[in-house]
């Protein structure tokens, strides 16, 4: 009887202990900003959560998990410093102080350059009675953290791939220049054998602002030479390695598309065809809307790719 209690225990408990990694997904709401992934894994010295969100809706529930689990979070990992991966460092930070925050250096020429512009942009909306109340409060959380850069930069900066401890759990850290940004930071759990690669990965379409098309597609191969099992892209859900090369295989056709003499119009419905799989119905035509706006300003405007395959400078 004691045994078979013993056992039922065991059972109880076996789902958390052998979960992997926690997951709580980032929405991407229309007329908001989008929230990345974030992964939380388990190691000795407390959490390690990857990415933090943009809305205090989503570092809300990061900071939920580790009160329920009564873990501390002892480290950050930034995928890319765009704000839905970031703005929640701010939140995290202030539970706990003593959180040790990861990322590459990118967001430094970001700060001169791209986060600059757009908070430029984001004073004349605020500005703009026009504009809705949620739209100007998720600007102005924006501002404050590009105003502050503290809040989210990192303390340990990540220059180069290698293996290395991160609140006593090993990981395998890997840097990609010049791909979704100027300096995208991804982890390989070879115990799961989940890669967690953010934004070098988004589901339905590749979130390209900041992309430098020719490097974002060698990050890819980097991330194919991994022996993952599981893949946690920066949006959407995990995928297994077929997937992954499937989704590849679709980023792959969408560069030699927009290289080659097909019109627009072509590119996006290739996309829309061999990324099938990773578009549900609700974004289609957000999927259409944003390959509208990359072809034309990213993948086929050479100014843009020659800015942003080398580190951004104001
Ligand atoms: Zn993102």
């Amino acid at each position: 009887m004691i045994r078979e209690l013993a056992g039922a225990l065991i059972a109880l408990a076996a789902p958390a202990a052998a979960e992997p990694f926690h997951l709580i997904p980032g929405a991407i709401p229309a007329g908001k900003g989008p929230d990345g992934n974030t992964i939380i894994f388990h190691a000795p010295n407390g959490l390690v959560v990857f990415d933090t969100g943009r809305h205090p809706e989503h570092a809300a529930a990061i900071l939920d998990y580790a009160r329920r689990r009564h873990r501390p979070i002892a480290a950050i990992v930034n995928s890319h410093w765009h704000l839905d991966h970031t703005t929640g460092n701010w939140d995290l930070r202030q539970a706990y102080p003593h959180v040790a925050v990861y990322a590459s250096n990118a967001l430094e020429g970001a700060l001169a350059t791209y986060l600059k512009q757009g908070r430029a942009q984001g004073d004349a909306m605020l500005a703009d009675p026009k504009v809705p109340a949620a739209q100007k409060a998720e600007l102005k959380r924006g501002r404050a953290v590009v105003d502050h850069p503290a809040r989210i930069r990192p303390d340990h900066v990540i220059r180069r791939s290698g293996r290395m401890t991160i609140a006593g759990r090993w990981f395998d850290v890997h840097l990609s220049r010049f791909a979704a940004t100027e300096g995208d930071v991804w982890l390989y759990d070879r115990k799961s054998r989940t890669a967690v690669v953010g934004d070098l990965v988004v589901g339905i379409v590749p979130f390209a602002d900041t992309a430098c098309a020719e490097g974002w597609a060698k990050a890819l191969k980097a991330v194919d030479r991994v022996p993952f099992v599981t893949l946690v892209p920066g949006h959407g859900e995990p995928m297994t390695h077929a997937d992954f090369r499937l989704w590849k295989r679709a980023y792959e056709r969408l560069l030699d598309c927009t290289r080659g003499p097909a019109g627009k119009a072509a590119c996006i419905a290739g996309w829309q065809k061999d990324a099938a799989k990773f578009i549900d119905a609700a974004h289609g035509d957000y999927v259409a809307r944003a390959l509208d706006y990359y072809i034309d300003h990213r993948f086929r405007a050479p100014e843009e790719q020659a800015r942003y395959c080398k580190p951004l400078e104001g």
